[in-house]
């Protein structure tokens, strides 16, 4: 064990950093634990972890090197500039925080300090991303333009302090994060239109289902859904490139690519195509000769990559993974899909 930790927030996020750091993560230790509710000091003590009495001692503890913050959100700027300027490494949860200014506001705070300040995008390690991003590597369908990511609920409103503003509740704070972080790692040019429809069907005070496209600069269009009031799920990825189509169901992975056959091109015939609802040529089935299905890519990911990177930064062995400046960019895109909202209209711009 060289390293030792503590966690801000013992949470169902902050129980699992220490759960899944203690089992995989050879060269770090969770020491401590700072929370402000009783039940989950006493569930920390239960488990033999040290139970900070306040921030003070936390920050006076040298023993520390890595602090992870798992609080709601609106608390993570001023533990994240508190630890920084106390001289610990700092991982803050997603979203880093609740708008561009106060992320800007860190990274002054970390440049000045030389401590890493990361932000735990884990879903950079989700099978399903890295087989899309597999899948846009090796080009067998073809160049994108237009990809669809969806997360379907069906439990209706946003649990807990996710309803509430004051806390940086709200669907696009909370999965939108994701989604949006995980497209701008996929397409590797600057977004120049974002335009979203929010719903607050469920929740008084916050956004629960969401859509949000975005127009990049290469000519891509990128589409995120996330609902909680869906009862039939699209499928979590839908990727439309120049020579074929892939789909991925679920998180399970589920799914295929069908391709075009490269040497069997495809005649129109002159005859109108008699459908259940009425003739066509255009959307007539394609002869299944000119197609072919593939398996999706074999993929392997591990999130323990995540802090396994976070150890090597800190010995200097490794460039940071998930960059501040990338969170910086997803909380750009953010402005403006709450822009797009309040103003009904698309926005423009170049991100
Ligand atoms: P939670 O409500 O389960 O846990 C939050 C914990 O923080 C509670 O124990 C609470 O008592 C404590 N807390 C509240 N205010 C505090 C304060 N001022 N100081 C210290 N402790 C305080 O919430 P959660 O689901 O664990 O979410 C926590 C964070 O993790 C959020 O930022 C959330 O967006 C993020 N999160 C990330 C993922 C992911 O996949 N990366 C998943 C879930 C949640």
């Amino acid at each position: 064990m060289k390293y030792k930790m503590a966690i801000i927030g013992y949470g169902g996020m902050g129980s699992w950093h220490a759960e899944n750091v203690s089992s995989r993560i050879p060269d770090l230790m969770v020491k401590g634990v700072l929370d402000i509710q009783q039940s989950a000091c006493e569930k920390a003590a239960g488990q033999n972890l040290y139970v900070y009495s306040d921030l003070k001692e936390l920050l006076a503890d040298g023993e520390i090197d890595l602090v992870t913050i798992a609080t709601p959100n609106n608390f993570h700027k001023e533990y994240a500039l508190a630890l920084l300027q106390a001289g610990k490494n700092v991982i803050c949860e997603k979203p880093v925080t609740m708008n561009v200014r106060e992320l800007e506001e860190i990274m002054e705070a970390a440049a000045s300090s030389g401590k890493i300040f990361s932000i735990h995008q884990n879903r950079r390690w989700d099978k399903d991303f890295v087989i899309v991003k597999t899948i846009l590597e090796q080009q067998t369908i073809g160049n994108p333009y237009f990809i669809e990511s969806r997360v379907q609920g069906s439990r209706r409103a946003m649990y807990g302090w996710r309803g509430h503003k004051v806390n940086g509740g709200g669907m696009v704070l909370d999965w939108g994060v994701h989604l949006l972080d995980q497209f701008l790692i996929l397409i590797d040019s600057p977004v120049v239109s974002v335009q979203a429809h929010l719903f607050n069907l469920y929740s008084d005070e916050v956004e629960d289902n969401i859509k949000i496209l975005l127009r990049f600069q290469n000519g891509v269009s990128a589409l995120c859904e996330m609902s909680t009031n869906c009862l039939i799920n699209n499928p979590r990825w839908h990727i439309s490139c120049i020579d074929g189509t892939a789909v991925i169901e679920d998180w399970s992975c589920k799914g295929k690519l069908v391709k075009l056959k490269a040497d069997s091109e495809m005649t129109w015939s002159e005859d109108i195509v008699y459908t259940e609802a009425g003739p066509t040529r255009t959307m007539a089935p394609r002869p299944e000769y000119t197609t072919e299905v593939l398996a999706l890519p074999e993929v392997t990911s591990d999130w323990s990559d995540y802090y396994q990177n976070i150890v090597a930064v800190m010995e200097g062995r490794e460039a940071l993974i998930v960059k501040p400046e990338q969170a910086l960019r997803v909380m750009k895109v953010i402005e403006k899909v709450f822009e797009s909202e309040a103003s009904g209209k698309g926005i423009s711009c170049l991100i």
